[in-house]
């Protein structure tokens, strides 16, 4: 989603307001572990300040995620606000967390990626007592043990078991 700014940066508008809706691209997705997402919904505006440009970008949607412990999906909501300082030229180190507005364009999805990527939580889970699968059985522990557990069985028995059987 690449936003045209030049009439901002010439002075023939003091404001450039948007509203869309995109996909995200599949690569960004396998980045995130993510398996399944709606379209993001968005809006907002950039405005002129005195030498920099203020983005305002508000933004929602659903990703589904699997479970760390039991691989079931697990659905989070996106929904955030970002304002961001762009520039049309950076000149200094300080200015590091300025976005660059090259060639009188701005491309929002990196913007967006970053912020989404920013707010994730650390550990998606089902539920925060999430009981996990079995890593012997795969049972998914959530319905009730397994039987592995009480025997516990100590993989050099088990190999020794299987020269009796
Ligand atoms: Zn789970
Ligand atoms: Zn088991």
């Amino acid at each position: 989603m690449i936003l045209e700014l030049s009439k901002v940066i010439k002075g023939l508008q003091n404001q450039l307001d948007f509203e869309s809706s995109l996909e995200l691209d599949k690569s960004f997705l396998e980045s995130i572990e993510c398996v399944n997402a709606s379209a993001v919904q968005f809006s907002g505006n950039i405005r002129k300040l005195d030498k920099r440009y203020e983005l305002t970008l508000s933004y929602s949607g659903e990703l589904v995620f699997e479970c760390h412990r039991c691989l079931k999906d697990v659905n989070v909501n996106l929904q955030n606000t970002v304002e961001r300082l762009l520039t049309t030229s950076l000149e200094t180190d300080e200015e590091e967390d300025l976005i660059l507005i090259q060639d009188g364009r701005l491309d929002l999805v990196p913007v967006l990626e970053e912020d989404i990527t920013l707010n994730l939580p650390l550990q998606i889970l089902c539920n925060e007592d999430c009981a996990g699968l079995c890593p012997h059985c795969g049972k998914d522990l959530n319905n009730g043990m397994c039987e592995c557990d009480e025997k516990k069985i100590d993989p050099r028995l088990e190999a020794l078991k299987n020269l009796f059987t």
